[in-house]
């Protein structure tokens, strides 16, 4: 079994981004920005902002942070949007979810500028990453795409399960592993809430993407020798220690493990590999704003 290292990986990507950027800035060129909106006091909101904040420090790009009142109606969230949308020094705009209830989130994405949709969830980009177009992918599918990229794990040809079809990770993950490109060429199986005898599926998988929520799901009698497992869960289940919980992936790791031929960790895998695929998008969209000069 091999560990498929998403902290040894996240940490080569980011040198080869951060010297991508000195290199613009070497050009004369402004530091790419990524802007957040943040609305309410959402604790895990606000851990995931901050750090993506630090990754784009750590990268000498600009960050900024726009917070408002969970009260803020959705027209108002609307015109702040517009105002980041219009601004020339704004690569990315992240809306942090969720929004209060007052507020619809299809609307949010649809207002963001496709050009700074660097969360890919703008249907026009969704549109595009369905056809194979170049375009801004959904960071966490970005994230696992690269991972298989540079670990060099076979696709073609593989059968892979998703487990879970949501629009940031499920979906969008089944729709990159079926293109015909490399990572891709996959048969993809996806399964779901009402999916039945769903082991009948992951017995026959090479590659398995865990994507329900559910803590240590997936055990070693649902998974066949040697299959690759990519764990997307991140659980918080209470623990008596000083935080009062730990973080628990999809996938019972040590049993699945040893039956695995790759398999990634969590915390250590798949979360930190999400962080650089939003990197790679906020430099995307700068490239693709500086270029054309706008
Ligand atoms: P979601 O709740 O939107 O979707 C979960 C999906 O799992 C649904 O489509 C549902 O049909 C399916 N599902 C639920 N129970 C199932 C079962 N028993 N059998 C088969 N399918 C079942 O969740 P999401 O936003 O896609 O996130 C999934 C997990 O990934 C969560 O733990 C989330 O915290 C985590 N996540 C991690 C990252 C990361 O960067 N590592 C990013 C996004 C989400």
């Amino acid at each position: 079994m091999e560990l498929l290292d998403g902290k040894f990986l996240a940490k080569t990507i980011k040198a080869e981004l951060k010297e991508k950027v000195a290199e613009y800035k070497a050009k004369g060129w402004r530091a790419p920005h990524l802007c957040a909106i943040l609305v309410g006091e959402d604790g895990a909101s606000q851990t995931y902002v901050a750090s993506k904040a630090r990754d784009c420090e750590e990268l000498g790009m600009e960050s900024s942070v726009l917070r408002f009142p969970n009260y803020i109606t959705e027209n108002e969230l609307l015109g702040e949007i517009e105002k980041v949308n219009i601004n020339k020094n704004i690569d990315g705009l992240i809306v942090q979810m969720p929004v209060p209830e007052q507020i619809n989130a299809l609307n949010v994405m649809n207002n963001i500028d496709a050009s700074k949709d660097v969360d890919g969830f703008h249907p026009v980009n969704v549109g595009k990453m369905f056809k194979g177009l170049d375009t801004f992918l959904p960071a966490t599918p970005y994230g696992i795409m690269t991972m298989l990229e540079r670990y060099k794990i076979e696709t073609s040809g593989k059968h892979c399960v998703v487990i879970g079809r949501s629009d940031i990770v499920g979906k969008p993950m089944a729709a990159l592993l079926m293109q015909n490109t490399y990572p891709g060429n996959c048969t993809v199986t996806v399964c779901h809430s009402r999916t039945k005898n769903l082991t009948d599926f992951t017995l026959k998988a090479d590659i398995i993407i865990a994507a329900l929520g559910k803590p240590e799901f997936l055990k070693a009698n649902m998974v066949k020798e040697g299959a690759v497992i990519i764990d997307v869960g991140i659980t918080r289940v209470d623990a008596d220690n000083e935080r009062g919980y730990v973080i628990r992936g999809d996938v019972a790791f040590d049993e699945v493990a040893a039956k695995a031929s790759f398999i990634t960790p969590v915390p250590g895998g798949v979360g930190l590999m999400t962080r650089i695929g939003l990197l790679q998008n906020t430099l995307k969209a700068y490239e693709g704003h500086m270029k054309a000069g706008v």
